[in-house]
């Protein structure tokens, strides 16, 4: 059977599975949404947002792109972003980095990888790798350099993030919304919170898992 012919059966299995479960389901959805949370995760087929938190449709409004990076010079990131703090009134915005990242592995040296979007793209995790350079090579393993990597790209998404205007007013008027860092390991299927910013003009250090 052809993929697509695949994902067509599966998805017919699937609403016929909330529909048994659930029978008001969609109707509900076609009345609008109502998420608690924006998703900013990386595209990496591997961390499927929903799945790993277990959520059902209407719970997540969700953007995800290479190396889960907060893009604010980017109209369809920061409309997301608006539409979802604005509009939506998420209380919680969670910025998820993980393990194994292809995109921040490919930021780890300065070797262009031909594709000039991404590379583009790349360069501000480059600048991250850069400003931490003496941290990152005392870590002597490649896989915990990698994620080490991928925590201080959270971070640097939490402070951009928590700078914005759009952030710092809602911020002050409604107290939300709450800026969580998490870091999902593709080898157990745990996500963990690295960092909160909770209204706290700049984004503290990061703290110990929990
Ligand atoms: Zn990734």
């Amino acid at each position: 059977m052809r993929f697509v012919e695949r994902l067509l059966l599966e998805n017919q299995a699937w609403s016929d599975e909330i529909k048994n479960r659930d029978p008001s389901m969609f109707d509900r959805l076609r009345t609008g949404q109502s998420p608690e949370v924006l998703w900013i995760g990386c595209s990496d087929s591997r961390v499927p947002a929903e799945q790993l938190c277990n959520t059902s449709p209407g719970e997540m409004f969700i953007h995800r792109n290479v190396a889960n990076r907060v893009c604010i010079h980017e109209t369809g990131f920061m409309s997301v972003l608006e539409y979802a703090v604005a509009v939506l009134k998420v209380n919680h915005i969670v910025v998820c980095g993980h393990h194994c990242c292809g995109g921040v592995r490919a930021a780890m040296t300065d070797e262009n990888t031909g594709l000039s979007h991404l590379d583009e793209h790349l360069e501000a995790i480059r600048n991250v790798r850069r400003m931490n350079t003496d941290e990152l090579e005392r870590i002597a393993d490649d896989a915990e350099r990698l994620d080490r990597l991928v925590e201080l790209n959270v971070a640097d998404q939490i402070e951009t993030l928590s700078n914005l205007p759009l952030i710092q007013e809602h911020w002050s008027r409604h107290q939300r919304p709450t800026i969580h860092g998490m870091v999902y390991a593709l080898e157990t299927g745990r996500l963990r919170e690295i960092q909160r910013w909770e209204g706290n003009r700049h984004a503290p250090a990061l703290a110990a898992a929990v």
